[in-house]
């Protein structure tokens, strides 16, 4: 670990000899089970985590439900500016967390890096939201009466996230929770553990400069026990939880059932449409790094590119030259490309995906296989692979989450491409490549493509915080970041006041008495 920078990385980050992955802010308690942190890009051990135990999360838990008093109490732009001193701790702190991001879960630098300033960014966004948390004042139809809307804070915010964004899917949750007056507990994936404590680390500090009582930021440690402890916990009103589908239906099942309201964002399928007028000097980058970016671990990576049998071969073929270029190795090292899968049990579900496409018919045009020698020790390097395929395949259905491509063709209209592209259970990104005018606003109309995300001649993958992320059917419905994404944390409340003398009813009721 000493390559890179990597030690002085963590001990700026506070993370060296670190053994705990329980806290209320600036608390730690001692844990149960240790959880050890394996780096995906040379298979060494970063450090070590306890698992939080029952006793430790009620502690959490009312630690927080007394914070939130405090903090709901704060005027929101006061709240806003503890966001604002969190968003610039992390403009100083760039460097050293981004290469954690990389080093822990394997993505390249550059993209380690951007997932801190994408943290930043959504601060920046929840800095100027906290003076327009607005309600509206709404027309009453009896006389001397006013009606209007408010929000209010909710709660405890409990947050389960995935492996592949290991800090930024917090801070898209917290940054906004904390402006409405929630607070939070996060408990991140145990894949990427050493990530959660560094940015608590950081945000305790933050509290405690400001006086800011212990439970307005939680983690919590450990696999999905520990998280169903929460999905189950009527004291958490929201939970926002990013991850699988198969675990979504779990979570959103049980939070339903004690009446919780829970953010799922959940997995992709994202496909590409290539259409005759495409311009391949967009598509070939945006297909591409849509694939094999973060070594196809993105929800919004593109597993599918739908192309017009008229100019599917010269498409095909500039693809397939492009993996040529592809330079696979230690992501820190920032002439790679693409960097390891986070574990094996990730590059055997990449093994048994190809297997099984090959056995339902596809054709394989750019061979996959794991990586060995110099370099690719962990056993977690692989080739990225690109297979000629059917949409109804199997597997083809299935979210593989690894840098596996399917190429498919379409004929005639348009909308024959769009049937494909929807033709899946997941509906997180979408994309289309044309230069005619009719043919994108038909992908982006109702008729269009049925995902969350639809864009017209960037990509699949990636997002600005701007927008509000998420996705329909199997990708969860749930939306985060931008846009008014910031009302799911908090509660409505419709108020009408009389200010006549009368008590005139609704509906023009006659009452009597
Ligand atoms: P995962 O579902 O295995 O785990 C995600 C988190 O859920 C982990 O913290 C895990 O401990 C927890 N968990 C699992 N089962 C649980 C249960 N029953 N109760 C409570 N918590 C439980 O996912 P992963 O492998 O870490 O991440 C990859 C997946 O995440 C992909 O499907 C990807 O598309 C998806 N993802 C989606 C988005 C999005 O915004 N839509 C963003 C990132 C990742």
């Amino acid at each position: 670990a000493t390559d890179y920078g990597m030690d002085k990385a963590l001990q700026q980050l506070g993370l060296k000899d670190v053994n705990h992955g329980t806290s209320t802010g600036s608390t730690w308690y001692p844990g149960g089970e240790e959880i050890a942190s394996y780096s995906p890009v040379d298979g060494a051990l970063i450090g070590k985590v306890t698992t939080t135990t029952k006793e430790e999360y009620d502690t959490v838990i009312k630690t927080a439900q007394e914070a939130f008093k405090t903090f709901r109490a704060m005027p929101a732009p006061q709240r806003g500016e503890i966001v604002r001193q969190f968003g610039n701790k992390l403009r100083e702190l760039k460097e050293p967390l981004g290469k954690l991001v990389s080093y822990e879960m394997g993505k390249s630098l550059q993209e380690g890096y951007g997932e801190v300033q994408e943290m930043i960014d959504i601060c920046d966004f929840a800095v100027g939201l906290s003076r327009q948390l607005n309600g509206q004042v709404i027309p009453s139809e009896r006389p001397g009466h006013v009606m209007r809307e408010q929000w209010h804070s909710l709660g405890i915010v409990g947050i389960i996230s995935a492996f592949n964004f290991p800090v930024a899917v917090w801070s898209w949750n917290t940054a906004l929770a904390w402006v409405c007056g929630d607070v939070c507990v996060w408990k991140a994936s145990e894949k990427a553990p050493l990530c959660s404590v560094a940015c608590q680390n950081i945000i305790a500090e933050i509290l405690k400069e400001n006086d800011l009582p212990e439970g307005i930021s939680c983690i919590i440690n450990g696999d999905y026990t520990v998280g169903e402890w929460m999905t189950k916990d009527t004291r958490i009103p929201l939970i926002s939880a990013t991850g699988s589908t198969r675990m979504g239906r779990i979570v959103g099942k049980t939070v339903a059932e004690r009446f919780g309201k829970s953010l799922l964002e959940l997995g992709g399928n994202n496909a590409i449409i290539i259409t005759p007028t495409a311009d391949l000097k967009v598509v070939v980058p945006g297909a591409v790094f849509g694939a094999v970016g973060t070594c196809g671990q993105r929800c919004t990576s593109t597993r599918r590119l739908i192309i017009h049998e008229s100019v599917y071969d010269k498409v095909r073929d500039a693809i397939v030259g492009a993996y040529d270029q592809i330079v696979i190795g230690n992501p820190l090292d920032e002439k790679n490309h693409v960097g390891p899968l986070i574990d094996k049990d990730a590059v055997d579900m990449y093994l048994n995906a190809i297997e099984k496409a090959k056995e339902e018919g596809g054709n394989v045009l750019v061979e996959g296989g794991v990586l060995e020698g110099e370099g690719y020790e962990s056993g977690c390097y692989v080739k990225p692979a690109i297979i000629e395929a059917e949409n109804t395949y199997e597997i083809v259905q299935h979210e593989t989450f690894a840098p596996i491509l399917y190429l498919m063709k379409y004929s005639g209209d348009v909308e024959n491409a769009i049937e494909i592209q929807n033709g899946v259970a997941q509906g997180l990104s979408s994309a289309i490549m044309t230069n005619e005018m009719k043919e994108a606003e038909r992908f982006l109309s109702f008729a269009g493509s049925d995902c969350g995300i639809a864009n017209v001649n960037i990509g699949t993958s990636g997002a600005e915080i701007g927008g509000a992320f998420g996705g329909e059917k199997e990708t969860g419905g749930g939306r985060e970041s931008g846009s008014d994404a910031w009302k799911v944390y908090m509660r409505r409340q419709t108020n009408t006041v009389n200010y006549s003398d009368e008590l005139p009813l609704a509906q023009g009721i006659k009452f009597d008495l």
